[in-house]
């Protein structure tokens, strides 16, 4: 029989050791939680523990597992570093690599088919089904950076044995607390694996599917409040997908994110360092564009009811005025900063390269009034005095030149900016207007408005 009339094979096969282990937890879940509830009281202890480790097992994973290896949005002291490899082992997510490995994956081919956890493919695919099929095996240029280091070779070589003794750590600290070693393994092991479990996977299926997308609509990562809750601030997703390398998820100080703020107060006491951060200005052009592509999409549907060619001329030349000033603005502060640094280290060289050629000046002095000590040592001295208060001088004065010039583009710069903050604010006030009128108008009362352009 020729291949071509064949069934096409099917192109996965199941991985048996996920399946047993997730099979069997749930099953071992399912059968000892109400044998041990029907048995006994849960304590107040049990209960805190427990919250412990879930809380614990979740923050590794989103800022461990996630933000430091995945996506290297901070690099942070050895020392958090070993709490967070520990407590993402007893979280029981798989190791580190192979973690990081599937997730690059994941953003650079999201909702495709090389996607492992893509959302199209329906939420128990990617909520859980995607572990029970073997993946290929672990391509070690995908995390390259992360390949190369011993430590982390070391956890993956052994994660088995690794998870087993932090989980039996964890369930002996939950022991020895509560008294209560049968408690301590169906709700201090069972029940939390199988919170924590469930609480990341929402990341891949709901966060992929139930919430808003205010930052992009080109993939279907999106922002629910809820989800940032039960992980810890990963809920953001949409946000994320936009800006991967930021290590913050929730950007507005108001947004649920403990994990950003843990990391930026270690980067405050030194225990965090190269805290990667996108541009305010460049995620509000981000939003500009995002709603501008919504506007469009509203009044190409409406197209039979209002005037297509001049709402949409009104609504891209908004968008183009806002985006050219949000530029503008993003090019000028940006000059500042590089200014008010470059600068300084301009105005330290100058200095130090005066500071250089007085040094060399006096010795050659010195050297002469040595010569000529015995003949002319008073006469000399005067001289080199004279010799370095001139240097000295000139240095001053170069110094003071330049910071005359550096003020005076400070000025500049700075009226420029102050203006073009005006403008921006009140193009987006005027722009958020526009997008609730678009947007949020009935059909009937829109097409009556009158488009001025
Ligand atoms: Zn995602
Ligand atoms: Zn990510």
């Amino acid at each position: 029989m020729s291949q071509a009339t064949n069934a096409p094979a099917r192109s996965w096969s199941v991985d048996w050791t996920n399946t047993l282990f997730l099979g069997g937890y749930h099953l071992l879940l399912i059968i000892l939680l109400p044998i041990y509830l029907i048995q006994s009281d849960v304590s107040a202890s049990l209960v805190w523990s427990t919250a412990g480790l879930w809380t614990l097992c979740l923050l590794a994973i989103t800022m461990g597992y996630h933000r430091l290896y995945a996506h290297v949005t901070y690099k942070t002291h050895p020392v958090i570093e070993a709490f967070l490899a520990f407590w993402g082992t007893v979280a029981t997510q798989g190791s580190i690599f192979s973690w990081a490995h599937d997730h690059r994956i994941h953003h650079r081919h999201v909702d495709t088919d090389l996607d492992p956890y893509s959302a199209p493919k329906g939420f128990w695919h990617s909520h859980v089904l995607w572990m029970l099929k073997k993946r290929p095996d672990i391509n070690p240029r995908i995390i390259k950076d992360l390949w190369k280091r011993p430590e982390l070779q070391f956890q993956h070589k052994h994660f088995a044995s690794l998870m087993v003794g932090a989980n039996a750590i964890a369930f002996a600290g939950v022991w020895a607390i509560t008294g209560d070693a049968f408690g301590a393994f169906v709700i201090g092991v069972l029940l939390r694996l199988f919170l924590v479990h469930h609480c990341t996977w929402f990341i891949n299926s709901l966060a992929h599917m139930w919430g808003s997308q205010p930052y992009s609509t080109e993939h279907t990562a999106v922002n629910n409040f809820i989800l940032s809750i039960l992980t810890f601030g990963e809920g953001y997703h949409n946000y994320h997908h936009t800006f991967a390398g930021d290590y913050r998820n929730g950007v507005r100080w108001w947004q649920f994110d403990p994990a950003k703020i843990v990391i930026w107060t270690l980067s405050k006491i030194g225990l965090a360092h190269d805290l990667k951060k996108v541009n305010n200005l460049t995620i509000k052009r981000r939003l500009v564009a995002a709603d501008r592509h919504l506007m469009m999409e509203r009044i190409e549907e409406l197209r039979h009811r209002i005037d297509v060619d001049a709402w949409s001329l009104k609504v891209e030349e908004a968008a183009a005025s806002l985006t050219e000033n949000l530029n503008g603005l993003k090019t000028a502060s940006d000059k500042l900063q590089r200014m008010k640094n470059e600068t300084i280290e301009q105005m330290r060289t100058v200095r130090d390269e005066k500071v250089q050629e007085m040094r060399v000046a006096r010795d050659v002095k010195m050297q002469e009034l040595r010569t000529a000590r015995d003949e002319k040592m008073a006469e000399m001295r005067t001289a080199r005095d004279e010799t370095i208060q001139q240097m000295r001088d000139a240095r001053d004065e170069t110094l003071e030149q330049m910071r005359a010039r550096r003020d005076e583009e400070l000025e500049v710069l700075n009226r420029r900016i102050a203006e073009l903050k005006q403008t921006v604010a009140e193009e987006m006030d005027a722009w958020k207007e526009m997008v609730h009128l678009v947007l949020e108008t009935p059909e009937s009362r829109l097409a009556a408005i009158p488009v001025r352009a």
